[in-house]
C-alpha cells in the first residue's frame, strides 16, 4: 500500500534522473497529445507531497500522479525487464539511460504548471510529515478544530497531515496509546507530540525498505508474517498486554482501524 514513505522512496529514486532528456513517453490516449510536449525536454524537479508525486519537465509541463492503494513505480536502467505486464503501465518514459514505469496508478495526468497550481486536491494538502520542515507544532490547532470527528479519521485526512495511510494510522495511534475513537478536540499537545515522535522515524525508516510495511521491532518478529503491532491483527493478542486486538471502521470512507482497547484506553 502506497503510504507517504513509499512515495518518498520513489521520489528519491526519480530525483537521480533529474537532468535527463525524455526520448519517449507513453500514456493513455487521453493524455497523448499533451505528453508530446514532454518529449525532448528534461526532468527538472521531482516533487512529493503526501501520496502525490509530481514530475516537472523543462518544457513547463508536469506529470501528476497518485498511487492510491495499488499504484507503484519501477525506476531502472534502459532495457530493464519489467516486473509487471507492460499493459498495466499508466505511464512509461525513457531517457537515453533510464526507464521509468508507473503501474496501475489510478491518477496520472499531464498538466500545465497553471493547472497544477489550481489543482484542488493537490493544493489543499496539509503539511507532509516526511518533509524536513514539517511544522508538527502547528498541526495541533488544526486537529483540535476538527471537533467531534474521531482522531482515527482525522489523522488520515490528507488535508490535515499528508502522508499517513491506513497502516501507519493504526500503528502510530497504538504506539502513542491514543484511542482512535476519541474526538479530535480532546487530543493534547503532548499526545500529538508522542504520536509524531513515534510515527515519523518509523516512516522515515520505511522509506528505505522495499516490500511490506514493517513496524514491529526485530525481536518481536517471531514469524515472517508478524510485521505490525495491531494492523490486520483483529482478534489476536496484543503484543504488550495480550488483550485481543479490535477493528472498527471510521470516517466517510469507513476505513479499518485496529487498536488495543487496554493499551489505548
Ligand atoms: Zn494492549
Amino acid at each position: 500500500m502506497a503510504e507517504g514513505h513509499a512515495v518518498a522512496r520513489w521520489g528519491d529514486a526519480l530525483r537521480k534522473l533529474v537532468g535527463e532528456r525524455v526520448d519517449d513517453i507513453r500514456v493513455p490516449p487521453r493524455w497523448r497529445e499533451r505528453a508530446n510536449n514532454i518529449v525532448g525536454s528534461r526532468l527538472t524537479l521531482v516533487q512529493t507531497h503526501g501520496k502525490h508525486l509530481v514530475l516537472h519537465f523543462s518544457s513547463g509541463w508536469v506529470v501528476h500522479t497518485h498511487a492510491m492503494q495499488y499504484g507503484s513505480w519501477q525506476i531502472g536502467p534502459l532495457g530493464q525487464s519489467l516486473r509487471k505486464d507492460a499493459r498495466f503501465a499508466r505511464l512509461r518514459l525513457t531517457t537515453p539511460v533510464s526507464d521509468v514505469v508507473f503501474y496501475h496508478g489510478p491518477v496520472m495526468e499531464v498538466l500545465s504548471l497553471e493547472e497544477l497550481a489550481a489543482h484542488e486536491r493537490f493544493i489543499s494538502l496539509g503539511p507532509d510529515l516526511l518533509h524536513d520542515d514539517f511544522p508538527a507544532a502547528t498541526v495541533l490547532a488544526v486537529v483540535k478544530a476538527q471537533g467531534d470527528r474521531e482522531i482515527g479519521d482525522v489523522i488520515l485526512d490528507q488535508r490535515i497531515v499528508s502522508g499517513i495511510g491506513n497502516i501507519y494510522k493504526s500503528e502510530g495511534l497504538f504506539l502513542a496509546t491514543i484511542d482512535p475513537r476519541r474526538p479530535a478536540t480532546s487530543i493534547t499537545a503532548q499526545e500529538l507530540d508522542v504520536f509524531f515522535a513515534e510515527l515519523i522515524p518509523l516512516m522515515q525508516a520505511g522509506r528505505y525498505v522495499y516490500g511490506m510495511t514493517v513496524t514491529l521491532p526485530p525481536d518481536l518478529q517471531l514469524e515472517p508474517w508478524m510485521r505490525n503491532w495491531v494492523y490486520r491483527r483483529r482478534g489476536q493478542p496484543c503484543f504488550v498486554c495480550a488483550t485481543p486486538i479490535q477493528m472498527i471502521r471510521q470516517g466517510e470512507f469507513q476505513r479499518a482501524t485496529y487498536f488495543c482497547q487496554h493499551c489505548q484506553a
